[in-house]
């Protein structure tokens, strides 16, 4: 049910720079392979073939697909697209991509009906949940049609009644001058009935406010802004229309030790100047594991030197990798205590750097002459 939304080139097959043409024959070779005709009753074709007619819909818009390379699946929300919820949708948009080929044709959608609204749902995850995946039970609430009255609106018992101003065509004809023009009918709002025994579960209205609860299943990898689609759980269509859709919309939590960057990971460790000058092996934290990974600094470390440890990032969500990699960045301290003992022997050590640095004890009152000009 729960499906990663994938990346629109990806899906195509295609380059980002590839041109409208090849865009048209990526989808219509994907569109006849999954095509529900020769795939029936393949749930997995089906979701194939949506996918790629959402893909097609959005690259081959000029705008969309602008929006789409800029800010990914995110920038497209909110400018009213959400995809495809069923076939008749498809193929009232893209039809004219079967005509001729197999003796498919365009199926004509049931008129009136209405899909129901899609449902945004925003879940917080730690970064140790990202990392893993995790399956969580999520509660919303969302309008369904009603039990009591079956979605009709009317009381049981009692049935809606034909609306006397349009006979029920829900249109009524207004005389204009010389012209005639049809409008929705004020009556019974463009609906052909009226209902007389509002149901009082719904007030009329055939829908209830109820509360959900599913599951969903998070892949290991998400990051903020990532989004699930759960096809048809959102609010119910209208006239036989079908459900929306769901979009569980993650948001990562930021992590105390641990920052990312995509599909890699980073931190920062802290070590001793004599750690770094001599060498030393270190034991530091793995995200999602129990057990430390051995980190070996070489000596002669500088200060903001990063070490690499592939293999060691997150899980990637776009397939062609398994796992990003974690990115060390040692951070020499350069103690601001000492012992008197401690001293000594770093005085020693000045020592065997050279009659240079034995001089310098000498040196700041020429060296600041020098500096002020
Ligand atoms: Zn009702
Ligand atoms: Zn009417």
């Amino acid at each position: 049910m729960t499906r990663y939304k994938r990346d629109y080139y990806e899906i195509l097959s295609l380059s980002r720079d590839c041109g409208d043409e090849e865009i048209k024959r990526s989808y219509r070779k994907l569109a006849l392979k999954y095509h529900p005709d020769r795939n029936p009753g393949d749930k997995e074709a089906e979701e194939n073939f949506k996918e790629a007619a959402e893909a097609y819909a959005v690259l081959r818009d000029s705008e969309k697909r602008q929006t789409y390379d800029r800010f990914g699946h995110e920038g497209l929300e909110g400018t009213g697209f959400s995809g495809f919820s069923g076939f008749e949708d498809i193929f009232s948009s893209f039809g004219d991509i079967f005509e001729g080929f197999f003796g498919f044709g365009t199926r004509g959608g049931r008129t009136g009906a209405i899909q129901g609204k899609s449902l945004r749902y925003d879940l917080e995850l730690t970064l140790e949940e990202a990392f893993h995946g995790k399956e969580d039970e999520i509660t919303f609430h969302r309008l369904e049609a009603c039990v009591t009255c079956s979605g009709s609106g009317a009381a049981p018992g009692s049935a809606p009644r034909t609306c006397g101003t349009c006979q029920g065509r829900g249109q009524v004809i207004r005389s204009q001058g010389f012209f005639q023009v049809s409008t929705t009918c004020p009556a019974c709002q463009g609906q052909g009935e009226i209902i007389t025994d509002p149901c009082p579960d719904c007030r009329g209205g055939g829908k209830t406010r109820v509360e959900k609860s599913i599951s969903v299943k998070i892949p290991p990898g998400v990051d903020t802004g990532s989004q699930l689609r759960l096809r048809g759980e959102g609010e119910s269509g209208e006239y036989g229309g079908p459900p929306g859709d769901l979009f569980v919309v993650i948001h990562v939590r930021e992590h105390t030790f641990f920052s990312r960057e995509e599909e890699n990971l980073a931190c920062q460790i802290p070590i001793s100047f004599v750690q770094a000058a001599l060498g030393d092996t270190l034991t530091i934290p793995m995200l999602g594991e129990k057990e430390g990974h051995e980190l070996v600094i070489p000596h002669g470390t500088q200060s903001g030197e990063v070490i690499k440890i592939p293999g060691k990032g997150m899980a990637s969500l776009r397939g062609y990798r398994k796992r990003g990699d974690l990115y060390v960045k040692v951070i020499v301290k350069i103690p601001k205590k000492m012992s008197q003992d401690q001293r000594e022997l770093l005085e020693a050590f000045a020592e065997t750097e050279g009659p240079a640095f034995a001089n310098k004890k000498k040196k700041p009152k020429g060296f600041w002459k020098k500096m002020a000009g």
